[in-house]
């Protein structure tokens, strides 16, 4: 294949928008915010789960404070109720001891009773400073996941910046070089991911290999309009002044 050695050193050009344009790919894919953001992600749904398990726990203590007071008070009530039956002083001898037996019983309960109550009180009191501290815990997840996105979303617009760019770029680069050579690029970019690389001090831009004095000598007799192939990887090879020829 021929082509003008000034169209051939356009695909340098070309060469050059693609290299960037395969970057901002890679870096769309790899980009560490990537990773820092699904970190985020499952560091604050941790930190949600834990807020919930403390919630279960006070909603539990909850119920049992509340059923513990009924029980406090049905006791309370029955005492009352003993008590205004001595103070009355109708009841009979035998009656008597059996309402102090009772009143006594029923003291006995309520103090146990008052007692778990405290003791569940002061439970419920720790749950719900473990709830605090994993609300504290969960807004600093939240945060540091926030700032991840923005982090994220701000590469990711700037990569777009870029790639649109490099479009541009490439659109302009392409009416100047002829189809036949164009799909040949093309073809090469698919294969060995670069298409056209520069010849500069004897080593192809591509795959950096050097060429061997016998190459070198039959690229020096070959016109410049004859468009060269790297031994070695198969990419265009442009002449230019760097390369030593
Ligand atoms: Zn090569």
């Amino acid at each position: 294949m021929k082509a003008d050695p000034a169209v051939q050193r356009r695909l340098l050009d070309l060469a050059g928008v693609d290299a960037e344009l395969a970057r901002v790919r890679h870096q769309r894919r790899t980009m560490p915010e990537l990773a820092e953001v699904a970190d985020g992600e499952k560091a604050a749904q941790a930190k949600r789960d834990a807020q919930v398990a403390v919630q279960m726990q006070l909603d539990d203590l909850d119920r049992e404070v509340a059923r513990q007071e009924k029980e406090i008070d049905a006791v309370r009530a029955r005492e009352d109720r003993d008590r205004k039956l001595l103070a009355g002083g109708t009841v009979g001898a035998k009656q008597l001891t059996d309402l102090e037996h009772e009143l006594a019983t029923l003291e006995r309960r309520q103090a146990i009773l008052e007692d778990d109550l405290l003791e569940l009180m002061e439970r419920r009191e720790a749950v719900e400073m473990d709830g605090k501290h994993a609300s504290v815990e969960l807004a600093k997840a939240e945060e540091a996941l926030a700032e991840a996105n923005r982090r994220r979303d701000e590469n990711l617009a700037d990569l777009d910046t870029n790639e649109s760019r490099r479009d541009a770029e490439r659109a302009k680069i392409l009416p100047d070089i002829p189809e036949d050579l164009l799909a040949l690029y093309e073809r090469k970019r698919r294969q060995k991911g670069i298409g056209a690389a520069l010849l500069r001090a004897r080593r192809c831009g591509a795959c950096r290999i050097e060429l061997d004095r016998r190459e070198i000598s039959r690229i020096k007799e070959t016109a410049g309009d004859e468009v060269l192939e790297c031994e070695e990887c198969g990419a265009i090879l442009i002449r230019t002044p760097e390369s030593g020829l």
